[in-house]
């Protein structure tokens, strides 16, 4: 009788665990969904203000009639670039909350994926060179056509292709497109200060950032590399790196090729 006893008060044990594990997996998600929806107030009523602010000091930076001492004029540029900077940061919370809040949907286009990531980064070269690095682009063509939102492929590409030049001060960085697998395989590779391996699981968590990572600026948020996972997701993708600290970082994203794997009423085959 006492073994069956035991039993009962263990089994009523376990329901009552599982059952708080419940309460507090419910608890968390709610927490997350007031964060997402506070962002995005918050980020919302941000943007007025800050696009208010940018019209008039854009005016008085194009008009300028050398009325202004050059103090005067480096404090004016110095403003508009971190009010830029402010909605940069403002655009990409909202991005992110948009997402969370399943607000977004993507609208996937049969693309040439190797001539729009071509020119993403040449919008890079530039500066890339220009701060003394090698930047290497090589985007081959693909056997199967890819379907992609072009606005959040942009987006991936430029926030890696970004994290890449911030955390680089010597060498190179290579961008590649390469089919396998019936997948698009996109690699950003630098030559920069790496990451820890014991930072690696934690790269695309939202708000994650290495602290010892030395770069070209300590700005940032870590929401770049979560948001670009959001959006790798919403393409059924992977996103995954590999790094070594000193040596340099891959990041690598496989997207599957073709349309069989997404949502019907989203994709529009109609080419862009
Ligand atoms: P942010 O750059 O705004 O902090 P991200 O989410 O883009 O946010 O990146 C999170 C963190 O990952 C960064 O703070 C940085 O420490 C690290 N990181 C990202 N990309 C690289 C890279 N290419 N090389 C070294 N560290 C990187």
């Amino acid at each position: 009788f006492q073994l069956v006893a035991d039993q009962v008060a263990g089994s009523i044990v376990n329901v009552r665990a599982v059952e708080e594990a419940r309460k507090r997996t419910e608890a968390l998600l709610e927490i997350d969904r007031a964060k997402t929806a506070f962002f995005s107030n918050i980020s919302h009523e941000f943007r007025t203000p800050l696009t208010l602010m940018l019209g008039p000091l854009e005016e008085l930076l194009s008009q300028q009639d050398g009325s202004l001492t050059p103090e005067q004029e480096a404090n004016l540029q110095a403003t508009h670039r971190n009010a830029m900077r402010l909605l940069r940061l403002v655009n990409t919370l909202l991005d992110f909350s948009r997402i969370e809040a399943d607000k977004v949907k993507a609208q996937y286009f049969p693309v040439n994926l190797a001539d729009i990531t071509t020119d993403i980064a040449s919008t890079f070269r530039a500066a890339v060179e220009h701060a003394g690095l090698k930047f290497h682009v090589d985007c081959q063509a693909l056997s199967t056509v890819a379907y992609v939102d072009r606005d959040m492929w942009e987006k991936v590409v430029l926030n890696l292709l970004s994290n890449a030049f911030k955390y680089t001060l010597k060498g190179s960085i290579k961008i590649t497109l390469e089919e396998a697998d019936h997948h698009a395989i996109l690699r950003v590779k630098d030559t920069g200060v790496g990451i820890p391996a014991d930072e690696l699981p934690n790269m695309f968590e939202r708000f994650h950032r290495v602290k010892h990572s030395k770069g070209r600026t300590h700005e940032g948020t870590g929401i770049g590399l979560s948001l670009v996972k959001e959006l790798i997701q919403l393409h059924q993708g992977d996103i995954s790196v590999e790094s070594q600290e000193g040596t340099g970082s891959t990041f690598t994203v496989k997207v599957p090729l073709g349309r069989a794997h997404l949502p019907e009423d989203q994709v529009i085959d109609k080419r862009v």
